[in-house]
């Protein structure tokens, strides 16, 4: 058994999105963090937790202009952050948005050029990481979003609704964002 010592940062948050104003404020908090330049974060959740809507969120705040298209049947959509921070060639910041929902074929990932987007600098953020399971490279944090027990009191499926939401850091760039959560 592994000890973590007293003095450890925390590696885990849990917090909660009383409605899309919420997502939408973690969403900022992550974007100023400058660890989030150079990152991989996985999104987890039932379809229909707010992964999407998440990462909408964050490449709005990070200065992503147009309409987000979800990746749902590319798996893969690349955006530049053309009104935010520069990366390190001083080019617009490289965002990747994955979905592996229907990925079911491991030999699209080399096919696809997936290993070389994944060790490009910029941001990798990741919806269905399970299905590209012994694929994915080293995680830098795991947000887990799950939609809390209320009665329905609308049929609008986009109504605001709280969602329960946990950040887990893997390594030293997700401690990073984690301490960007902190009030
Ligand atoms: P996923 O990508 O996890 O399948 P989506 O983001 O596509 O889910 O859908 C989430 C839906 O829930 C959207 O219609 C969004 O407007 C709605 N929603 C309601 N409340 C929230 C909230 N607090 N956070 C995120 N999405 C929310
Ligand atoms: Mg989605």
């Amino acid at each position: 058994m592994v000890e973590t010592p007293a003095s450890a940062a925390p590696s885990l948050w849990h917090g909660r999105w009383a409605n899309e104003a919420d997502t939408q404020a973690f969403a900022t908090r992550l974007a100023a963090c400058p660890a989030i330049h150079n990152a991989t974060l996985t999104l987890q959740g039932d379809l229909g937790a707010g992964k999407t809507t998440f990462v909408r969120h964050l490449l709005r705040a990070l200065g992503v202009r147009g309409r987000i298209k979800s990746p749902t049947y590319a798996v893969v959509e690349p955006h530049s952050a053309v009104d935010g921070p520069s990366g390190p060639t001083g080019a617009p910041l490289a965002i990747w948005h994955f979905d592996f929902y229907r990925f079911t074929d491991p030999r699209e990932w080399e096919d696809a050029g997936f290993r070389e987007l994944f060790a490009s600098p910029g941001l990798k953020l990741v919806e269905w990481p399970e299905r590209a399971a012994g694929l994915m490279p080293a995680v830098d944090a795991d947000i887990h979003i799950e939609p809390e027990d209320t009665m329905p009191i609308t049929s609008d499926e986009d109504a605001d609704s709280p969602r329960s939401v946990s950040f887990t850091a893997l390594t030293p760039t997700g401690q990073h964002l984690l301490a960007a959560l902190q009030p």
